[in-house]
């Protein structure tokens, strides 16, 4: 059995654990045991079906808990608690079946790229999980926290916004609806782009149509995006604003190509966040909604981020990368 060496693990994603990480520059030091590497499936060039069947199934062989590394990784950046969490049956299968809903170009890049996808519990409740590299190996491991699978997408992703805001007496609220879908769905498809990015840099390329015209380098956006209000927030390391600014912000965000504040974090998180959403609306015919509600529940203003003119522009990129059945020539 080919066993190899792994030194380091490199945290691509380490979106969902901001509060303890947000400065953390990504890389963990793990021990050195050796780990088993699953067989790649091969390359397909049309899903059939068929192929699309023995995917899966490839995919779901991966399916195995954490290993100890990646537990002692947790541990050492502050999640004490942090444990594997062993699928039952049902949520086996549910596992399956998002795998099976994945667009095939990302099935195609998690036959070709994923380690391990693996389950945990003890992450506190806004964390999602993080996608890392192994080294040496071109392989990802997507390491999630267990309890998504029980967590509705209006829960998840309404927790994860209200981070940005602080209450500030006026009884305002900001809730984020996610539709069509469910929270597992929607975080697998996020980490499986984010496998897609890292495999072939797209978001690394200044030439790529999901990035000239929006960011400078991974990191900084354009002047004209970098001054919007929808730039400021705490995930792009600003201070957190109070709740009564909501509409400002939101208002803002409206007129740039992001299709979340989420997205704003980087060209990273921009790549993900609009895969995602892209499939969720055309696939799921879901929606993201985001409601500003007052002290007793009155919706006061209302944002559909997927009708914004600047974000539909940029579909046609998405329409055309899923359409490819490689995305890159590493991944033929
Ligand atoms: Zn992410």
């Amino acid at each position: 059995m080919p066993l190899t060496r792994l030194k380091i693990s490199r945290i691509i994603d380490p979106c969902a654990y901001l509060k303890h990480y947000r400065r953390m520059r990504l890389q963990i030091l793990v021990a050195a045991l050796g780990i088993a590497l699953m067989p790649l499936a091969h390359a397909t060039q049309k899903d059939s079906p068929q192929n699309e069947a023995a995917g899966v199934e490839v995919l779901m062989a991966r399916v195995a808990p954490p290993s100890q590394e990646a537990v002692d990784a947790f541990k050492k950046a502050g999640i004490e608690d942090i444990r594997p969490h062993m699928l039952t049956a049902s949520e086996r299968a549910r596992v399956e079946a998002v795998l099976a809903s994945l667009p095939s170009l990302n099935r195609h890049v998690l036959e070709k790229k994923l380690h391990h996808l693996a389950f945990v519990d003890g992450i506190p409740g806004e964390g999602t999980g993080l996608t890392s590299s192994v080294a040496k190996t071109g392989l990802y491991d997507i390491t999630l926290r267990a309890s998504i699978l029980d967590e509705l997408l209006l829960t998840f992703l309404t927790t994860k916004e209200r981070r940005v805001f602080t209450d500030d007496g006026s009884g305002i609220r900001v809730t984020v609806k996610g539709t069509g879908t469910d929270t597992l769905t929607y975080v697998l498809l996020h980490e499986s782009t984010h496998v897609m990015d890292k495999s072939c840099g797209i978001t690394a390329e200044p030439r790529s149509q999901f990035v000239t015209g929006i960011w400078t380098n991974q990191k900084e956006m354009v002047p004209a995006l970098a001054s919007s209000v929808a730039a400021t927030t705490y995930f792009r390391g600003g201070r957190l604003l109070k709740v009564g600014q909501a509409a400002t912000v939101y208002d803002a965000l409206a007129q740039t190509p992001f299709v979340s504040l989420y997205a704003t974090a980087s060209a990273q998180e921009d790549f993900a966040e609009f895969v995602a959403w892209h499939e969720i609306l055309k696939r799921h015919h879901g929606n993201l909604v985001i409601d500003m509600n007052d002290a007793r529940g009155n919706t006061l203003r209302r944002w559909e981020p997927l009708t914004f003119p600047e974000v539909q522009t940029r579909f046609a990129d998405v329409d055309e990368l899923l359409a490819s059945q490689i995305p890159c020539p590493g991944l033929s």
